[in-house]
């Protein structure tokens, strides 16, 4: 038995430059993981079978799970014929922007590489990762890094400054696919990502969150105006600055100061289901 962590991430940047010929998005994000986590168990069974489990009915507890689909992947390339039990310990919010689905995979795959003595590097695992979601790559690793492609080729930054994080999920779920079809890639508004970078790499807190940036959040807004509220109502509680995460619907909000992050998430608390104040993980 081995249990593995699969933290959530935030975009402190997002931008589509293009749609590619191949259908998918050529995208710059900025991303961090932070410690909100999913508790993955992974147990050999006897019989040649994968199977799932999780206390939350609406996590699939079949080939379309994502962590289900991160075991097929390693059984049929190496041909491992042992069966194996992934049950999953949610926390992070599912459809949130979060990449929940794709971080249990990564784990499934840190994980099964470590039961099974594979003996593959994270690149060879972020590689492997890619056949099942563009976000998976960035998962395996975790920390902070500049993903590029459609999401899948990996540059690693330096930690992040270190401050507080409020999460807050409103009760929408967001399609992604939904997201991408309303956006119109002439009229956006560039994303600074080389100014991220740079704060990132000066360890420059104000220049992180000031350059905080999601070409995504106006579609998003736009849709759900429940987001905009929960946003004006960090900024009027003390946050530094506020995003969206992803496709949504999560928002979240940065502080250095503890008593505002906990007066930031007194303030939501009622007012938005699903809270969280959290720490970034590096
Ligand atoms: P991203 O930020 O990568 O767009 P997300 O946080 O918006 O991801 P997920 O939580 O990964 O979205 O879930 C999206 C959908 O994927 C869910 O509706 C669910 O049916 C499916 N899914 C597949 N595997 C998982 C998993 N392990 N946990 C939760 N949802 C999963």
């Amino acid at each position: 038995m081995l249990l593995e962590k699969a933290p959530a991430k935030i975009n402190l940047t997002l931008d589509v430059l293009h749609k590619r010929d191949d259908g998918y998005h050529e995208v710059e994000m900025v991303m961090t993981t932070v410690d909100l986590y999913d508790q993955i168990q992974l147990s050999e069974l006897n019989k040649d079978t994968i199977q799932i489990y999780s206390e939350k009915r609406y996590v699939p507890d079949d080939y379309r799970n994502l962590a289900y689909q991160a075991a097929e992947l390693i059984k049929s390339k190496f041909n491992i014929q042992t069966g194996i039990k992934i049950s999953i310990f949610k926390q992070i919010p599912v459809a949130a922007g979060l990449a929940g689905g794709s971080s249990d995979a990564a784990a499934v795959l840190r994980g099964l590489n470590t039961l099974w003595n594979l003996g593959l590097s994270y690149d060879q695992l972020a590689e492997i990762g890619t056949e099942i979601g563009s976000d998976v790559a960035f998962c395996v690793y975790g920390g902070t890094a500049l993903a590029k492609g459609r999401g899948e080729q990996i540059e690693k930054l330096p930690s992040v400054p270190s401050c507080w994080v409020i999460l807050a999920k409103p009760t929408i779920g967001v399609s992604t696919k939904s997201i991408y079809e309303r956006l119109n890639l002439n009229r956006l508004n560039r994303i600074n990502t080389e100014a991220m970078i740079t704060a990132i790499k000066n360890g420059d807190y104000q220049g992180m969150y000031q350059n905080l940036g999601n070409v995504m959040e106006s579609v998003t807004l736009d849709m759900h105006p429940e987001i905009k509220q929960i946003k004006e109502q960090m900024i009027q509680s003390g946050a530094d600055n506020v995003l969206m995460s992803g496709s949504g619907p999560t928002v979240f909000g940065l502080t250095r100061k503890q008593t505002r992050a906990e007066r930031i998430y007194n303030s939501l608390r009622g007012f938005c289901e699903e809270v969280y104040v959290v720490r970034m993980l590096g």
